[in-house]
Parts: C-alpha cells; sequence; structure tokens
C-alpha cells in the first residue's frame, strides 16, 4: 500500500476513534465525551481517510469486496479485519433489562452514566481491569460496590471487595 491510497474506515459504532479505555471516566466526569477524541481530524484529512458508519455483513474475498448492511459494496485492494472484541453476555434471562450493562463501546458508557445518576449500589461481575477502574469510578460519586469473581485468585484485589 503507498501513501497516496484511499483509506476507508468501517464501524458499527456511530464515531471516529476514540479512546475505548477512557470511557469509564465519563461515569465519575472525570473527563469529556470530547476529550476521548483526537483534537485534531488533520490527520484523517491528510491521510484521505473517510469513515462509514455502518456493519459489515461479508466478505467476498475472491472478488475483493464487503458487503455493508445497507446494501453498499465496496472494492479493496487490500482489506485489514480489526473488528476487536466484544464482552461475554453472560447467558442469564434478565440480562436485557434497564440497569444490566455491559461496558465496552462508548454507547454502553453514555448508558451507565444515565443509570448510576440514581443508583446507590452496583455490583459488578468479573474482577478484571475494567472492574478495577469501574470501581474507582463508581467510587468517586459515592456508590456503594461490590465486585463479584469467581476465580480463586484475584488477579487484582481480592475475592469479593465490599464497602458497606
Ligand atoms: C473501559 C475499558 C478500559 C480498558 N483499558 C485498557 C487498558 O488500560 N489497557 C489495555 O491494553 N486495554 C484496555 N482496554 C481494552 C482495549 O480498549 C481493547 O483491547 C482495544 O480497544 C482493542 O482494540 P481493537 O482496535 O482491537 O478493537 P476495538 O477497540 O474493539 O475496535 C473494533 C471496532 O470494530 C467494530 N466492529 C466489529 N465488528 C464490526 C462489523 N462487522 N462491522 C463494522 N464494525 C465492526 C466494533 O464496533 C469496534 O468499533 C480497555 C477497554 C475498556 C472497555
Amino acid at each position: 500500500m503507498d501513501s497516496t491510497g484511499d483509506i476507508s474506515i468501517i464501524s458499527n459504532e456511530d464515531y471516529q476513534f476514540y479512546k475505548r479505555s477512557k470511557i469509564i471516566n465519563l461515569i465519575s466526569a472525570s473527563c469529556s465525551e470530547d476529550d476521548l477524541f483526537l483534537k485534531s481530524k488533520k490527520i484523517y484529512d491528510d491521510n484521505k481517510i473517510k469513515f462509514i458508519y455502518d456493519h459489515v455483513l461479508k466478505v467476498t474475498h475472491e472478488k475483493q469486496q464487503i458487503l455493508l448492511r445497507n446494501g453498499l459494496i465496496l472494492n479493496y485492494d487490500y482489506l485489514l479485519i480489526a473488528s476487536g472484541g466484544s464482552p461475554i453476555m453472560l447467558p442469564w434471562k434478565g440480562v436485557d433489562l434497564e440497569g444490566v450493562n455491559t461496558l465496552y463501546r462508548l454507547d454502553d458508557a453514555k448508558k451507565v452514566v444515565k443509570q448510576v445518576f440514581n443508583a446507590k449500589r452496583v455490583v459488578v461481575i468479573g474482577g478484571g481491569s475494567i472492574a478495577m477502574k469501574a470501581l474507582s469510578n463508581f467510587k468517586k460519586i459515592g456508590l456503594d460496590i461490590s465486585i463479584i469473581e469467581k476465580a480463586w485468585i484475584f488477579r487484582y484485589y481480592s475475592f469479593i471487595i465490599q464497602n458497606s
């Protein structure tokens, strides 16, 4: 690929690149939504980077084409699949109810911010690094927080951290 090629970035999130690891700080307003994005969009213009907000349904590698949910077909010379990760949604009844969330995308964080506004107590399932970052943000806004982790040895703090 040379420096004159066009680059299209397709994302099924409605945003340009943002600092995903910082979304959790929206909870305690330690950062604003604006702080998550690049200060200057110049890098996109300078490199002829175009954002397409859609979901990729299919890649037909024989034809070097991708199909978007809106029906559009795009041709490519080079394709990088950087589709990332997603939280494991646990197979329980009720996980889709209001007040139950995963926290990976900016839209998840915005939902959590709204939902904890009137909350007193938060339970976090999983004691990994996101839980630890959540802990400090929930504490900052005065919430009682319990973290539940199935592993005997916590990679981070303890079996169950309970501050109430
Ligand atoms: C709160 C939080 C804190 C974190 N802190 C740290 C940290 O301190 N250190 C660290 O190393 N990591 C951290 N992480 C993890 C880190 O953010 C991820 O590992 C990283 O974002 C992965 O980058 P990626 O580019 O591979 O994928 P992602 O950031 O997941 O981006 C992939 C994108 O592809 C999109 N996509 C997927 N499928 C399709 C499709 N079919 N069509 C169109 N778009 C699609 C997704 O919606 C997403 O926007 C944190 C994550 C979170 C949520």
